[in-house]
């Protein structure tokens, strides 16, 4: 490549924005405080959960929450990527990782990757009703039993851990379901409370979800 095509600065091509949302950061609190980043347009991912990490090139589970803004309806790219206009729709209050990303020298962004993370407890006051439920969430609900499961081979899952993995499942489903209906909560902010229900996290690991007698059980794909 000749000197001139070495990238120095953004050209608005939108590649960052359409591989997903950033992970929020403590300093970037003040944006939901402001009301520019509604809980709506969040996602937690829930400690043990398996995520891809930038400098990683497989998933890995990770040790604490992240906060991420998430993606447009059905999509990868961030909720807040205009398409039409190829541009970010909060760039005035657009979160740290954002303001540090420059794709051409992401010394910046990997300086911070990972450190000073938002987490729920930062952003959910402890007083309010939803608490109780995430609390108990975590409680019967974790995803330490991950770990016991493998990427390269997804299909080898021995019974008694599938057994268990559909346990869980349920008590995930009918935790929400209780919360949504006390709540009156809608999808988005179950999201944000609750992260992604665990039997599409399974879907990862080669796992469908069947419904049998008004419960799930989970199978190998
Ligand atoms: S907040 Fe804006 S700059 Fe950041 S990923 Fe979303 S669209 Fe892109």
């Amino acid at each position: 490549m000749g000197e001139n095509n070495v990238r120095t600065e953004c050209r608005r091509c939108g590649e960052c924005c359409l591989k997903g949302g950033p992970a929020l950061h403590k300093k970037d609190l003040k944006l939901l405080q402001g009301n520019y980043i509604s809980r709506e347009s969040l996602i937690t991912i829930r400690r043990g959960e398996p995520v891809f990490f930038l400098e990683k090139s497989r998933p890995e589970w990770t040790e604490n929450e992240i906060i991420k803004l998430k993606g447009g309806q059905g999509e990868w790219s961030c909720i807040f990527y205009d398409r039409d206009r190829s541009s970010c729709s909060i760039y005035q209050h657009r979160p740290l990782e954002c303001v540090l990303l420059k794709c051409w020298d992401t010394e910046d962004l990997e300086a911070v990757a990972g450190k000073s993370l938002l987490s729920r407890s930062d952003i959910i006051a402890v007083d309010e009703p939803v608490v109780r439920f995430i609390n108990r969430h975590e409680e019967e609900c974790g995803l330490e039993i991950l770990k016991q499961l493998n990427f390269r081979q997804p299909g080898k899952i021995n019974n008694s851990t599938l057994t268990e993995l559909t346990e869980l499942v349920n008590i995930d489903l009918a935790l929400r379901s209780e919360a949504v209906m006390h709540l009156n909560l809608s999808l988005d902010l179950e999201i944000f409370y609750f992260g992604t229900p665990l039997f599409k996290i399974l879907a990862r690991f080669a796992l469908i979800p069947k419904e049998v007698n008004g419960k799930i059980i989970m199978l190998h794909a």
